[in-house]
């Protein structure tokens, strides 16, 4: 019997931030709030999540600035009660 597992790596994706200039690229980049998680998958199918880090990511180079908790979940906060009005 063959046993398929692995690892992978997610960007969970969790709205825009805006445009800024990144500090490792240089380019006037989308920003958006993401999660990096680490997936353990047996069959192909995510068996753990452990959460990496998480912060703001750039989509010009895909670098995190990381956030704490809390600094990442009022940013979370702001940004749905933005999308409501
Ligand atoms: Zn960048």
């Amino acid at each position: 019997m063959v046993i398929t597992y692995g690892t992978r790596t997610l960007f969970k994706r969790e709205g825009a931030w805006g445009h800024a200039i990144c500090k490792n690229c240089g380019h006037d980049a989308p920003q958006t709030l993401c999660r990096q998680l680490d997936q353990v998958t047996l069959f192909f199918i995510p068996i753990v999540s452990l959460e990496k880090q998480r912060g703001i990511l750039c989509e010009s180079c895909g670098m995190i600035v990381p956030l704490d908790k809390a600094e990442y979940k009022r940013r979370r906060e702001a940004r749905q009660k933005a999308a409501l009005f």
